[in-house]
């Protein structure tokens, strides 16, 4: 019976002189895996407007059926994406949308701090899309 004892007292001492393993969140941010797979972001294009294309691989590769896409043809037959919508909470952040896209466009990003208190306010649309883009890109 003194055994298990002398052992979890053994325990407690180690852990009590080792360094703690918890961070001071949010003080503190641990750096994420390099393939984290974040919140979402659009890349731009040389006159600062999304690269989208709208042709509609992300929408057909999706499974949680998140993605929302209206598209117009413009004068001279390029495609726009009107409309352009993630929903965050439907969205498993399986990556395939960026892996789909054929002009790379649509990418996962590195932020992990996304919450809000309305459902609505994780639609991810253009504007958001746009703005979440990482600042050294
Ligand atoms: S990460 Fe996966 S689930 Fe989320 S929008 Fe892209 S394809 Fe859909
Ligand atoms: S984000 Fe990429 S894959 Fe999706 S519609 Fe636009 S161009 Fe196509």
């Amino acid at each position: 019976m003194i055994i298990p004892l002398l052992k979890g007292l053994r325990l407690t001492l180690k852990r009590f002189f080792s360094r703690p393993v918890t961070i001071q969140y949010p003080e503190h941010k641990r750096e994420v895996a390099p393939r984290w797979r974040g919140i979402h972001y659009f890349e731009r294009n040389e006159k600062g407007d999304t690269r989208c294309v709208a042709c509609g691989l992300c929408v057909t590769v999706c499974p949680s059926n998140a993605i929302r896409l209206v598209a117009v043809e413009l004068e001279g037959g390029e495609r726009y994406p009107e409309v352009y919508e993630i929903n965050a909470i439907r969205c498993i952040y399986c990556g395939l949308c960026a892996e789909a896209c054929p002009v790379n466009a649509i990418k996962l990003g590195r932020n992990y701090e996304f919450v809000d208190y309305q459902r609505e306010d994780f639609i991810l649309d253009k504007g958001r899309l746009l703005a979440s883009a990482p600042k050294e890109v």
